[in-house]
């Protein structure tokens, strides 16, 4: 919940603006409306020959957890963009991004993750500061029990299929909480 405006400093209450439909921050001193939109997570499958590039995470959440090169995109920068940055932020890795292959929404924690495909243009890498480990997998080697997030388990189970398919299908869809 946001307490103060960021543009006048006094205190905002959540209300409901006129010609708006839901409740937003809105400055009681100077009537500034602090939108609170989804932020975007963008993030890439990097194939060398056969294996995938995967990271073990050094940081919470998830820290000793495997996952795919992924992060917060910043602003003035494409989607595939931050792709390739996460790459080389975590993996020392140089890519290039190819096509964009899953789009996951996050409706309860207001996050979407969009991954691409990307070719590891060089197999040396090495973990950068969120990573402890970073490791070309085969699909035998792929440490399914240990993966940081449901997004990197759906994408890897899409990308062996449809790579035994012989055809790459872009797909999307939802990941809810799990279920108590
Ligand atoms: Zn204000």
């Amino acid at each position: 919940m946001i307490k103060f405006c960021n543009s006048c400093g006094a205190a905002v209450a959540y209300r409901i603006p006129e010609g708006d439909s839901l409740e937003r921050a809105v400055c009681a001193a100077c009537g500034h409306i602090q939108y609170q939109n989804p932020k975007i997570v963008v993030g890439c499958l990097p194939v060398y020959g056969d294996r995938i590039l995967m990271c073990k995470r050094a940081i919470e959440p998830r820290y000793g957890l495997w996952t795919l090169p992924a992060g917060f995109m910043e602003n003035h920068e494409s989607a595939p963009e931050g792709a390739a940055r996460e790459a080389m932020e975590e993996a020392n890795a140089r890519v290039e991004i190819e096509y964009l292959y899953t789009v996951y929404s996050i409706p309860h924690i207001s996050q979407v993750y969009m991954m691409f495909r990307a070719r590891l243009l060089d197999p040396d890498v090495s973990p950068g500061v969120e990573s402890l480990e970073v490791k070309l997998v085969a699909e035998a080697e792929i440490p399914w029990d240990q993966l940081a997030f449901a997004m990197v388990k759906r994408t890897l189970e899409h990308f062996l299929a449809d790579r035994r398919a012989g055809v790459f299908v872009p797909r999307f869809g939802d990941i809810r909480p799990p279920q108590r």
